[in-house]
């Protein structure tokens, strides 16, 4: 490979990403990234009745939050004109021919291939229309869509996931490429894109493979360079089936929602259906540099959300202060530091910040041994010491040891079975919050 690659995510703004897209588009940016290349964003809007400019802002906000940074952008709604011109390229070139059937009559066509034990192929019967045929329908109301004329040979390509396809010509119907109204439909949409937008390679979903047959032909057609191709596997559930039923629970947004940080999945996805272990890494760089393609197989990759969470614990675990600072109000680097070995969610510093620099209940057992360890708590200022020093003394005057020592005191101090370690949270307490919730006095 000479130049830098140059690949694009294209989703459809029909809906919100999920992880099946957000794969692909992890995908196709630490491919780009590894190799210093470069992503686009390019927006398939040409379905004006299911398109939305609130589901394309959702889209964008997907990406950036999951640090995607696109170094390009197109949406197809204005490159129109470019797709009238490359159909009229075509049109002149003998490719593209026009069809009056209704999708009744394509629909029966079709059942009798079948009932016949054939591929379901079009006919080609408009190609065989005299001129006055087809004014004679046209006249009857009948407005012409466009089919691309496929060349009667297979189509080979060598998949950089699947391994080399090959495509029998008897397989294929030539497709739709202008709607009767005159809109161009995706198959065109995307080829033109592709070329005039540089695409060196095209990595998308296995459902797919049938279009980038045709699409071959059409790359040809148009004088463009073919780019290279890579299907993925589609995801499946923990269970093995398709995850189209719960996409909605798995849109990148819910998952946002519920604590799963950006990097979490990415790592996840960016691993997933590949050789390298499921780890985290704290940042989109390394996952760039360790990034191959060729690590990726054809079997469809499990997705289990329940894998999300130990992984963004140790995400959480690892970040410095500066990674996660002004996304929790009031959390500080001591803070940070002394809790994150103890949090699943982000969200959970809230409510050690709470108890450390504001109020909590105290769970208190045996009120007498807390006022003793009251008595004894040391004047401030307190440091990482504190507490050892604090806990030797109560050990001494009230016979305690192990957990009948520590376990009450962390109940009383925290209002928690468990926790953070004592010594970095009682500094953060402090005197005053300490001596209340042992019940003692100052
Ligand atoms: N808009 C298409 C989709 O979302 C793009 C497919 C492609 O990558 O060519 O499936």
């Amino acid at each position: 490979m000479s130049a830098a690659p140059h690949v694009r995510f294209a989703p459809s703004p029909t809906g919100r990403l999920h992880v099946g897209n957000g794969r692909i588009a992890v995908v196709n940016w630490l491919f780009a990234k590894h190799l210093g290349g470069r992503f686009l964003l390019r927006l398939d809007d040409t379905d004006l009745e299911r398109s939305t400019t609130a589901f394309a802002e959702g889209i964008e906000a997907d990406l950036a939050w999951l640090g995607l940074a696109w170094d390009g952008f197109a949406r197809q709604s204005d490159r129109m004109d470019r797709y009238t011109a490359a159909a009229e390229k075509l049109r002149a070139g003998g490719r593209l021919y026009p069809c009056y059937e209704t999708p009744e009559e394509l629909s029966l066509k079709r059942k009798a291939q079948r009932a016949a034990g054939r591929p379901p192929r079009y006919d080609r019967a408009a190609l065989w229309l005299t001129a006055d045929e087809r004014r004679a329908l046209e006249a009857a109301g009948r407005r012409p869509h466009w089919r691309f004329r496929l060349e009667d040979r297979d189509v080979v390509w060598a998949d950089l996931v699947r391994g080399e396809q090959h495509f029998a010509a008897t397989h294929l119907s030539d497709p739709v490429l202008l709607r009767e109204d005159g809109r161009p439909l995706y198959t065109l949409s995307s080829t033109v894109d592709d070329i005039e937008l540089g695409i060196t390679h095209v990595i998308r979903g296995e459902d797919h493979v049938a279009n980038t047959a045709v699409q071959v032909e059409l790359f040809e057609a148009l004088g463009g360079p073919v780019p290279a191709f890579a299907h993925l596997p589609l995801l499946v559930d923990a269970a093995g089936a398709g995850l189209s039923k719960r996409l909605g629970s798995l849109s990148l947004e819910s998952l946002r929602a519920e604590g799963v940080e950006a990097l979490t999945l990415a790592s996840y996805l960016a691993k997933l259906g590949s050789s390298d272990a499921i780890e985290v890494r704290t940042s989109l760089d390394q996952l760039a540099r360790e990034f191959d393609l060729a690590h990726l197989g054809r079997a469809a990759p499990r997705f289990d959300p329940q894998e999300l969470w130990p992984l963004n614990a140790r995400l959480l675990h690892q970040l410095p202060f500066a990674a996660v600072a002004g996304r929790v109000d009031g959390l500080d680097e001591a803070l940070w530091l002394a809790i994150r070995g103890n949090l699943t969610r982000l969200s959970e510093a809230t409510d050690w910040l709470a108890i450390c620099r504001g109020e909590t209940t105290p769970v208190v057992e045996d009120a007498a041994f807390l006022a003793a360890a009251a008595a004894l708590l040391p004047p401030e200022p307190w440091d990482g010491t504190t507490w050892k020093a604090w806990t030797e003394a109560v050990k001494q005057v009230t016979g305690h040891k192990g957990r009948a020592l520590f376990h009450p005191l962390r109940l009383a101090l925290t209002g928690r079975e468990q926790g953070p370690e004592m010594a970095a949270l009682l500094p953060l307490i402090g005197r005053g919050r300490a001596l209340a919730r042992l019940g003692g006095s100052s």
